[in-house]
């Protein structure tokens, strides 16, 4: 996979999937605290990834991987296996997310990975701060392109849906 053979794939993406390329959650490698839980499918499914805007370029003529479209995007299906520099950007900045607030680009938890991912039980602060810090960089790289960025204000308003009905049902949230 050439990223700078696509053309389609604009600048943002392509900054922030690089920005992204070898940073980890933490400085050991995480998954071996639960088995790379994030990487494993449950029995009969497929794990999917949602792409962001333009990344289903990079994946399209590669057999190894299957899109398949749904309401809410594009979503690429994996075996749980990947070549790590051809990662979806969605796994690269997992558990992680760029939320998008009225005085800029914050780095939060993504509620979705709690079932998942043992590292938010530690908050923000347990994770590499280098890590932290591209998220939020890759999240304002993003802003600045008007699709990338429709993307993430979609994604900050389910964070904040899915928090009010953790809060309704009497569950905690951390954006
Ligand atoms: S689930 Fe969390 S701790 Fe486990 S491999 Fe994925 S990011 Fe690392
Ligand atoms: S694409 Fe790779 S990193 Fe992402 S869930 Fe699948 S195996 Fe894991």
């Amino acid at each position: 996979m050439s990223e700078r053979k696509v053309d389609r794939v604009d600048e943002a993406l392509r900054w922030a999937r690089e920005r992204l390329r070898d940073l980890t959650p933490l400085k050991s490698d995480c998954g071996r605290l639960c088995g790379a839980a994030c990487c494993r499918s449950a029995e009969g499914e497929e794990t999917g990834m949602l792409l962001f805007p333009g990344e289903e370029a990079l994946y399209a003529a590669d057999p190894t991987w299957r899109l398949k479209e749904t309401e809410r995007g594009t979503l690429a299906l994996c075996s749980g296996r990947c070549r790590r520099e051809e990662r979806p950007l969605a796994c690269r900045i997992f558990p992680l997310l760029p939320v998008v607030r009225e005085e800029g680009v914050r780095v939060a938890l993504d509620l979705r990975a709690a079932a998942v991912c043992p590292l938010g039980r530690g908050g923000l602060g347990a994770l590499d701060p280098a890590f932290r810090t591209a998220v939020r960089e890759a999240g304002g790289a993003l802003m600045g392109e008007a699709r990338q960025a429709a993307f993430l204000r979609r994604l900050t308003e389910e964070q904040d849906e899915l928090r009010r009905l953790r809060r309704q049902f009497g569950g905690e949230g951390r954006v």
